[in-house]
């Protein structure tokens, strides 16, 4: 064994010298100065760069209507409570995701219900979904995970049939196309992001997009107490309505800036995550030990993040050996995501346990997420590339 072939772990030298995460957010000058901007206007919340960003968004994503949340969580509360969820629903989604795509759900108080994804795509099995229709299912609530467009078309074909809603979590989707279709226009309602991982970031915030004009103007409620008119529209009148539930969940015009200044870099972005993602490809399609990212044809995939999955049968050493030995080479890998109804809270109060997914499980088990980002140069994708190289030699059987 070569001296370079030493692991980290083991005491040899990493493959590199500091730590590169698995997502990171990229902020440039012209960013920095539309923030400073507002900060020296009049408008730090309730003002008009709000409205320009969600135009500016709703634009981008093929939709009529974009409303602002404070957060990708909110956003996702927002499109729950605008549907209508309440005690006695169910709404089927995804145990692949992060906590918050089902949390929504529980805010309502309605019930998750999970159906399995497909081993392949690791997106809701539209098989599934049938199998998990009751008669008081409501919603259907899929995730494109890691960017990759759910079939879009079957999911409407099953909530048609039942007169479902459907909410798409976009989190990781923004800027992915069906087609010619972005993710975005497509369902009842969508929801996206913005946290520091994401395609683009304010920081905190997320969006809700519609093409209904009567859902829009609930979210709008809803992210501001439930009153019927907001501070600029208001300014002839001291009347406030409150008309309906509603918290504070708005984004300020600061985050706005941020937003609407980062939107200019998507396109440019995208290109770069496609570009980092078909380099790690191309490296482990010739890897048995290994299977590469799903991809579908007629699809833009968004690559949020880059889902390894690791074919233990070929490999001596399990998941969390192979995550604590990269980890030591100073790649900074993850997990997304242990299965939403595997947490502890989802065992305890519904019920909820090993075996009800097992692809999802299977999957979970493992994956390994790793870096991708546009500010990655060639050399980080390299060095990702030749220390799972290494990693693998040493756990292969
Ligand atoms: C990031 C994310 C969210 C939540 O977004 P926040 O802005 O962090 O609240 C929801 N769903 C999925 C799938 C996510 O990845």
């Amino acid at each position: 064994m070569s001296d370079s072939d030493t692991l980290a772990l083991h005491g040899g030298r990493p493959v590199r010298e500091r730590m590169l995460p698995y997502g990171r957010q990229e902020v440039d000058e012209a960013d920095i100065q539309a923030v400073v901007e507002v900060l020296r206007g009049d408008w730090l919340t309730n003002g008009p760069t709000v409205a320009r960003f969600e135009q500016a968004f709703a634009e981008v994503v093929g939709a009529r209507f974009a409303v602002a949340f404070s957060s990708g969580t909110a956003a996702l509360h927002g499109a729950a409570y605008a549907t209508g969820i309440g005690p006695g629903d169910e709404v089927i989604t995804s145990p692949l995701t992060f906590l918050a795509s089902a949390n929504c759900i529980l805010y309502c108080g309605g019930r998750p219900v999970f159906a399995d994804v497909d081993s392949e795509t690791l997106n809701l099995d539209p098989a599934a979904v049938e199998a998990a229709l009751t008669p008081q299912t409501k919603v259907i609530l899929p995730i494109h995970f890691a960017g990759l467009p759910c079939d879009m078309e079957v999911i409407h074909a099953i909530a048609r049939s039942r007169n479902l809603t459907v909410i798409e979590d976009a989190a990781h989707a923004l800027g992915a196309r069906i087609g010619d279709r972005p993710v975005g226009g497509l369902s009842h309602l969508t929801t996206f992001s913005f946290h520091p991982v994401k395609h683009i970031t304010t920081g905190e915030g997320g969006m809700v997009t519609t093409n209904e004009q009567a859902l829009a103007e609930r979210l709008r409620r809803f992210r501001n107490h439930g009153i019927d008119r907001e501070v600029r529209q208001r300014q002839t009148t001291w009347i406030q309505d409150m008309v309906s539930f509603g918290f504070n969940y708005r984004l300020s015009d600061i985050h706005s800036a941020l937003g609407l200044s980062q939107l200019r870099r998507l396109d440019a972005r995208l290109k770069r995550r496609e570009e980092i993602a078909g380099r790690y490809h191309q490296a482990f399609a010739a890897m048995p030990e290994v299977t590469a990212a799903p991809t579908r044809r007629r699809t833009r995939h968004a690559w949020h993040i880059y889902p390894l999955r690791l074919n233990q049968d070929r490999l001596h050493q399990d998941r969390e050996a192979i995550f604590q030995a990269l980890r030591a080479e100073n790649i900074g890998v993850s997990v997304h995501y242990r299965p939403v109804h595997l947490h502890p809270y989802y065992r305890e109060r519904l019920g909820t346990g090993r075996g009800m997914c097992p692809a999802a499980e299977a999957a979970a088990d493992r994956l390994l997420t790793l870096p991708l980002f546009p500010g990655m140069t060639d050399d980080d994708v390299a060095d990702v590339i030749s220390a799972l190289g290494k990693v693998i030699r040493w756990a292969r059987k």
